[in-house]
């Protein structure tokens, strides 16, 4: 058996009103008055000053606003590098991802491409990276995916939705100043909440479970039971565990795999464009046969804080539609290993599978 030997982020500061730190934690990163740093920030803060007015731009420094109404492509990033390419006579000397998991993942993947050849969708899989990418830092502005300390960025090519899975693509640096959060809309709050609170539950029930997972899955689900079900926290305790949920949900996840609702709602994502917490929950709803606590905890969670779930999104598909969703999920073997076993095959048939997709 040879272990992975796995990278992590090599800087961290946690803190409410860390992100003013921002400008004196890169400024030595800088190569020379030429060489820019890229600010990726989500287009939700334009004009908003907790976040534009704290960056301090110099030189050829640059701000790219990005939306994030859609899940990153691999056009989208092939196009921010051209054009930041086209912009400066240097090359960065680092892009800033600021905003959710849309964000920090087209930063790392911008950040990967502007060193290495071709296109983005050439890098889908699994260690195909050759160079290492440039510095790149996260700053995420909503909790829960753990994007900001995976090895991932997820996009969608033309041809599948894959992440960049490389020893390059986690953060050089990280900024978890949880006070970033604050104009979360509730309903978005607790669909990439939940994201964290099903990489716990698939972790935790997946057969690659190990102490390394186990010991950082049962702190982010501690953490999400008393974020989600309890009333004890203060809005700024409850912001600051959330953070730190999904940094321990993303580590859980690091060391082994998600399960069934990830590779089901990643199926909706490719064809619907069904965001990936959304997703996640939408999945999740229906899974009671594989995940029956974690299901029951769910449904708790979502009456509690009444939110709705988008229902009927299946009705009108027809055959050619869901087998294109079944197609995608069971490509993720990982996935099915992780949450069935290596007999997964003879359990997950694709009839299952359709008739699950019909509930949604
Ligand atoms: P998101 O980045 O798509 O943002 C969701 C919404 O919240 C957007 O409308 C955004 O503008 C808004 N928003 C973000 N911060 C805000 C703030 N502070 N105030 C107000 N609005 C704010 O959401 P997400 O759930 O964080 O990320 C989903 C993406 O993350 C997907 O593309 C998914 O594939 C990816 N993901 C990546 C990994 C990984 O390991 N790389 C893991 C899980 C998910
Ligand atoms: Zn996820």
């Amino acid at each position: 058996m040879s272990y992975k030997n796995y990278p992590m982020v090599s800087r961290i500061v946690f803190g409410r009103g860390s992100f003013n730190q921002l400008g004196d934690i890169i400024a030595p990163k800088r190569l020379n008055v030429k060489a820019p740093f890229i600010f990726l920030v989500d287009d939700v803060f334009k004009g908003n000053p907790l976040i534009t007015s704290r960056l301090s731009l110099a030189y050829e420094d640059q701000l790219l606003f990005v939306s994030a109404k859609e899940e990153p492509k691999t056009s989208q990033v092939d196009e921010l590098v051209e054009q930041i390419i086209l912009n400066h006579k240097d090359r960065p000397s680092g892009i800033i991802g600021i905003g959710g998991g849309t964000v920090m993942d087209l930063a790392k993947a911008v950040a990967i491409m502007l060193t290495n050849e071709g296109e983005a969708k050439n890098y889908q899989g699994w260690d195909l990276v050759k160079n290492p990418a440039i510095y790149h830092v996260g700053v995420p502005t909503i909790s829960g995916t753990g994007a900001e300390v995976s090895r991932t960025t997820i996009l969608t090519g033309p041809e599948r939705k894959l992440g960049i899975n490389s020893d390059f693509t986690p953060f050089d640096q990280v900024i978890l100043d949880p006070e970033l959060t604050v104009d979360v809309p509730k309903d978005q709050w607790f669909y990439t909440g939940m994201d964290c609170f099903v990489h716990c539950i698939e972790s935790l029930n997946g057969t690659y479970l190990n102490a390394f997972s186990q010991s950082y899955g049962e702190k982010a689900l501690e953490l999400c039971k008393e974020i989600f079900l309890e009333d004890s926290l203060s809005i700024e305790d409850s912001q600051d565990k959330l953070m730190m949920a999904s940094w321990h949900g993303g580590m859980s996840i690091a060391y082994s795999q998600v399960g069934v609702a990830h590779a089901m709602s990643y199926g909706l994502g490719y064809l619907l464009g069904i965001k990936h917490g959304i997703g996640n929950c939408i999945v999740f709803e229906h899974l009671e046969d594989y995940y029956p606590e974690g299901v029951a905890m769910y449904k708790a969670m979502r009456k509690k804080h009444n939110i709705s779930i988008p229902q009927g999104i299946c009705e009108h598909l027809g055959d050619d539609e869901f087998d294109i969703m079944i197609d995608v999920a069971l490509s993720l073997t990982p996935l099915w290993e992780n949450a069935i076993g290596d007999n997964w095959e003879e359990i997950i048939t694709r009839d299952k599978l359709k008739a699950l997709y019909q509930k949604m």
